[in-house]
This record gives structure tokens, C-alpha cells and sequence, in this order.
């Protein structure tokens, strides 16, 4: 039970072994300290996991959290996470997603749920009101994810005799057969990466449904009204939130990545693409893109639909774009669409299929690994993806992913990775922040986890991408605001309103060059801030969360304790990584990002990781082995 609204009050353990539930003790104090979602998770997880398990296990959990505005209405608050030990780096991870199973989660009356444990054989299981059923999964076997929801929903009705108002979480045939970056899918979006399908898959887990008749409720549901009124209105005249996304979705970032030099292209070798146009998202809207859409409550809406196979079905985003796109040399827009389609349908992260075969087809050009992928091939690929899905010849290797394949057969060099999780499409070298946050991010080679700098050093504001002063303080208090963001269920696109729409709108007016100059010498300024957050006792309308919080939940929230809830957040997925043998030594990216410029005639074009990971260290208050201490972890509350 819990005092604060918005929540259901509610954590359930269920043990896929013995098939029983039992309740998980989850105070208010833990909500005070972690709000919801992946914070929650990783405390969970850090209290649970010990540093002996193994992703695969029995004993390895899957937590399925929500946050506190998850179902409430907020804006673009859908999200929910979903965190274990990722088969594909080897230590915890979470995975968020828009898709409509949190919101349903909670109208079954809970909060989170916590899976433990593995089913004998293929099952999925239903959960009506917080009742659970077990049923046989057989006939759902190598399904793919469209045709298994669809199926999962025609049984629901028959069985209930009407129309069953459900979310679904499930996963394809990749996660089924361990591919060790299997997503897990909800309606269209997917909980991509880090390979959660995978550990789904290990545990027998086809797929999950929530049902039920639970609200939220909402503490001043006037005072939210208002306020939430007012950030739609600001998101909708914003010319990122308002324009740009619902426009061209993430597929806008393309054009500016190209003038930036941040484009991946040729497995990183270069950060520009010659056919860029081809396959941006001008190009997207104008011959594609056939409707927008969105996740629930979200006024954004920046979901690109676009015709495959004679369906219309979710476009690719930015990421996708750029990694199946001039990262194995391929200019075909339509192409792209439908992998992107066929990746979602086998359940697979097109982030980590495409890095790796990126890597595979320089391997292949180099002669270390001989798979027969070259860049520019387009035939093949369809059969390929099908093959790791069902781990089928070549595809069985690349199921693997990229850390594992260079390990065997050589080149990581060039396997564009850290921590085992391969990099997103921003090409680093020319927005050195953005490449500190690869290599330090909790879960591996992320953007966003990573403190996405690179939206300060190029496509929002256009602070000086080369120089390394500044970002490793810049890089914490970015990575603790998205924490605490995604902590209570909100979409981490509406943070682009963070940067001012009068700042975009004049990218060379005279406030926005000051801005650009002097943000790098903030840093001290910053790490004065991260020290002591809670001197921001105060809200500011451009960061909306901590009040929006107040009004769902009646918690007090202010600024500084809103960003200290994302510094809780981001140190203990540290500390329970430590268990599992993370230290400095593992924030790494490979040479390509840090030896090799970009520009060849230009030595700054590279990443100098290991002088800023020291700064970032100190900033953080952690020691020179790249973890928080006892003390540490003891002033943040955490043991
Ligand atoms: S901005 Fe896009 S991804 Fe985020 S909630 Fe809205 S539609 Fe979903």
C-alpha cells in the first residue's frame, strides 16, 4: 500500500518455477528515494543479485517496472522498463519502452513485476486484476510478434466471451532461439535492447498480458490539469517537440548529423554518408511516410507509419536509419522500412543486428571472417536476419553479437561496441561528450544512457563537439536528469524542450553563440550543482517533471531532489554492476573511436576517452576504478 497517488501500491513476484505470486515489499520511503521505474528496478535488482548469476538462469530476474505517471495521462507518460542481467553484455540492464503494457500493467493493480524463476515448457501467462494464469504457449512457437498479439487477443475474447481490453508484452522467434540482443515487443514499440527477449526466451516466457479495471489516481487532479495543459501547449510550440519530431519523427536528426560529421557510415569509418539524402527523413516524409502516430498520451506523436508488404506499419527511426542505412553502404529508404519491419516481427534490436553485421561485413572485407556479407549487399539481408533469428548458419555466429565475434576471430578494433552492446547510429569523434557517455553509460554503448550530449554538441545547441573541457560534468548531470525522467514513466523526447525553441529557432543569434562559448567552461559550475543539488529547492517551468510529479503523486519535489533521485538511479545499476565485475577498465570504446581521427588531417577528430573519464570519475565521487565507495553509496541513501 502506499500514501502517494498514482501508484497502485502494489510489487508482485512470480515464480515461473512453482507458478505462485507473492508480494514484494516496496515502501514509501523507496518510492521517495527512487521514484519508479528503471531506479526502482536496479534497486531491486542490487538487492537481490548477488554477482554469482548468469542471464540465461533460472535465479536471473526480469523486472517490469512502471513509473508513478505511467496511466495517468501526463504527458507521454506510457513508458515503462524493463531491467535484468542482459545476455549480450553480461551485466544489468534496462530497456524502456512505449509500447502499452505499463499502462495496462497498471490497471491490473500493479506497479512492477518481478520474474523469477523459468516455466518447463512455452508459456504465456495472463494477468486479470492481479489474478495470474499460466497457459500453454505451443502453439505460439516461432510465431512472430504481430501474428503472436493477434493471436494472444483472439483467445482473450473467446475465452472471456468479449472484447478483452489488454497490453501485451512477448517476444519472436529470436528471442525463443537466445539471440543475444532478442527485444521484447509491445503493440509496435519495442523494449529493444540489451537482449531482454532473449532472457524471455531462456525462461520459457513467450509472451505476457495485463488486464484489469484499476485508475491511478491523481493527487490534485486540478493543479495537474493545469499544468499538464500548459506543457502541451509549450511541447507543441516547441520547434523540436512541435515541429521537427511529429514532422519527420526522429529521422530529422539525419540531415544534421551529416553536416556535423556525425553520421555513421561504413561501420564508423567515416561520420558522413555521400547518399544521405536518400535515406533522411525529409525523404522519409515526402515518399514514405503515409501517417504519424504516437504512444498513448503523448502529444508528440513522432512514430512515422509507412506502407511494407501491403501493411502500413511503424517507420524506422533515426538509429535504424543510420545503421542500416550508410553504415553498411545501402541507399535504399524502402529497404530499410521493411527490415526495420522484419527485425520488429523476429523481435530482434536493429541497433545491435545492424552493428554487428556492420562489423561482420569489415571482417569479411579484411579476410578475418569469411561470411560472404559485403557492404552495399541488399539481397541477402532479409535471409540473414531470418537466419540469426533462428540462429541458422552464419546467422547462428552473428546471434552473438559483435564483443563476441572479434573476440573469436579478431578485429575489435572495429567492433564498434562498449560493454558489449553495440553503439547507436551518432557517430562520436566529432562530439567527443557524446562518445565519453558510450563509453561510461551504465548498460553499454547507448546514446541516451550515455547523457546524449551529442543534442548540445550539434543538433540542438552547438557547443564545440571536438573539445573534451566541460562534458564530463555535463555528461553526469544530463545522465542523472534523464534517470529521473524515465524514473516516473515519461518520455525521454520531451527533454528536447529543455533547450529554450527560441535558442533552435536562432541557431547563430547572438545568445545562442554566447551560450555555445561558454558552456564548456561551466563545468566547475556544474560539478558545484551535482555536489549539491538540493540548493535548487526551487522548479523551474523549463524542467516540468518534479512539479508534474507533485501533482500526481503529492510527493515534494523539487528541482535538486529530482536530480538527486537520477544520481540514486544511475549509482546503484553502477553498484550492482560491480558485482558483476564493471570497473573503469570496462568504459571503453574501441580504437576507431579513440586512435584513429576521423579526420586523418585533423588528430583532433577522436575521442580523448581516458583523460575525460578521470574528470567524469571525480565529478561523480567515485574512485579512480570507476565506482561509487561506501560512503558514496551510504550520503546517497542507497545501503
Ligand atoms: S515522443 Fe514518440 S516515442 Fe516518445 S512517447 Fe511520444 S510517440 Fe512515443
Amino acid at each position: 500500500m502506499t500514501n502517494y497517488c498514482g501508484y497502485m501500491g502494489k510489487v508482485l513476484v512470480l515464480d515461473l518455477t512453482t507458478k505462485k505470486t507473492e508480494n514484494y515489499i516496496w515502501t514509501d520511503l523507496d518510492r521517495e528515494k527512487y521514484i519508479g521505474g528503471k531506479a526502482m528496478a536496479s534497486k531491486i535488482l542490487y538487492d537481490n543479485l548477488t554477482g554469482s548469476e548468469t542471464p540465461f538462469g533460472p535465479e536471473n530476474l526480469i523486472v517490469i517496472a512502471t513509473g508513478p505517471l505511467t496511466g495517468t495521462g501526463a504527458p507521454s507518460s506510457n513508458r515503462f522498463d524493463i531491467s535484468s542481467l542482459s545476455p549480450l553484455t553480461g551485466i544489468t540492464s534496462s530497456s524502456n519502452c512505449g509500447g502499452n503494457f505499463g499502462h495496462y500493467l497498471k490497471k491490473a493493480g500493479l506497479d512492477a513485476l518481478i520474474i523469477r524463476g523459468a516455466c518447463e515448457e512455452l508459456n504465456w501467462v495472463e494477468i486479470d486484476n492481479g489474478e495470474f494464469v499460466f497457459h500453454d504457449a505451443a502453439d505460439l512457437q516461432d510465431l512472430k510478434c504481430g501474428e503472436t498479439q493477434d493471436t494472444l487477443q483472439k483467445k482473450l475474447n473467446e475465452a472471456h466471451g468479449r472484447q478483452i481490453r489488454c497490453g501485451m508484452v512477448c517476444i519472436g522467434p529470436a528471442g525463443e532461439n537466445l539471440v543475444r540482443y532478442a527485444s521484447v515487443i509491445s503493440g509496435e514499440r519495442a523494449a529493444g535492447r540489451a537482449g531482454m527477449g532473449a532472457v524471455f526466451g531462456s525462461k520459457k516466457l513467450k509472451a505476457i498480458t495485463a488486464a484489469g479495471d484499476a485508475v491511478p489516481t491523481v493527487f490534485d487532479k486540478e493543479g495537474a490539469a493545469e499544468h499538464r495543459k500548459k506543457w502541451v501547449n509549450y511541447i507543441r510550440s516547441h520547434p523540436l517537440t512541435g515541429d521537427q519530431l511529429p514532422k519527420l519523427g526522429t529521422a530529422g536528426l539525419v540531415s544534421s548529423m551529416q553536416v556535423h560529421g556525425l553520421l555513421s557510415t561504413r561501420n564508423y569509418a567515416k561520420g558522413q554518408f555521400e547518399e544521405f539524402e536518400k535515406v533522411n527523413g525529409e525523404t522519409l516524409a515526402e515518399e514514405l511516410n503515409v501517417a504519424n502516430n504516437g504512444c498513448l498520451s503523448c502529444p508528440i506523436r513522432c512514430t512515422r507509419r509507412v506502407p511494407v508488404e501491403g501493411k502500413t506499419v511503424k517507420g524506422p527511426e533515426l538509429e535504424t536509419l543510420g545503421l542500416l542505412g550508410g553504415n553498411i553502404e545501402n541507399a535504399d529508404l524502402e529497404q530499410i522500412c521493411r527490415w526495420n519491419y522484419e527485425l520488429d516481427e523476429l523481435g530482434m534490436d536493429t541497433i545491435s543486428a545492424a552493428g554487428t553485421l556492420a562489423w561482420a561485413m569489415e571482417a569479411n572485407e579484411k579476410g578475418i571472417w569469411k561470411s560472404g556479407l559485403a557492404f552495399g549487399e541488399r539481397e541477402k539481408l532479409s535471409q540473414v536476419f531470418d537466419d540469426i533469428a533462428h540462429r541458422r548458419g552464419i546467422g547462428a555466429e552473428l546471434a552473438e553479437g559483435s564483443r563476441r565475434l572479434s573476440k573469436k576471430y579478431g578485429g575489435q578494433d572495429f567492433a564498434i561496441q562498449s560493454k558489449g552492446m553495440e553503439l547507436a547510429a551518432y557517430e562520436p569523434r566529432r562530439a567527443v561528450g557524446q562518445g565519453l557517455g558510450y563509453a561510461v553509460a551504465n548498460r553499454g554503448g547507448c546514446h541516451l544512457n550515455g547523457g546524449y550530449l551529442v543534442v548540445l554538441e550539434g543538433l540542438g545547441l552547438n557547443i564545440d563537439g571536438q573539445t573534451p573541457r566541460g562534458k564530463a560534468d555535463l555528461c553526469m548531470v544530463m545522465q542523472d536528469l534523464m534517470e529521473a525522467i524515465s524514473c516516473g514513466g515519461q518520455c525521454l523526447f520531451t527533454s528536447y524542450g529543455v533547450v529554450p525553441g527560441f535558442m533552435i529557432r536562432n541557431p547563430n543569434g547572438l545568445l545562442q553563440r554566447a551560450v555555445n562559448a561558454v558552456v564548456p567552461f561551466a563545468g566547475p559550475a556544474v560539478r558545484v550543482y551535482n555536489k549539491i543539488p538540493e540548493v535548487a529547492c526551487f522548479n523551474i517551468p523549463l524542467i516540468p517533471y518534479p512539479t508534474e510529479l507533485y501533482y500526481t503523486t503529492g510527493m515534494k519535489m523539487t528541482l535538486g531532489q529530482f536530480t538527486r533521485a537520477g544520481e540514486r538511479s544511475y549509482n546503484v545499476e553502477r553498484a550492482v554492476n560491480a558485482r558483476f565485475g564493471v570497473s573503469a577498465a570496462n568504459d571503453k570504446l574501441p580504437k576507431r573511436l579513440t586512435d584513429a581521427p576521423q579526420d586523418p588531417n585533423n588528430p583532433k577528430t577522436k575521442v580523448p576517452l581516458e583523460q575525460m573519464k578521470k574528470t567524469y570519475y571525480r565529478a561523480r565521487g567515485w574512485g579512480k576504478n570507476g565506482l561509487p565507495g561506501e560512503k558514496k553509496l551510504r550520503r546517497l541513501g542507497i545501503r
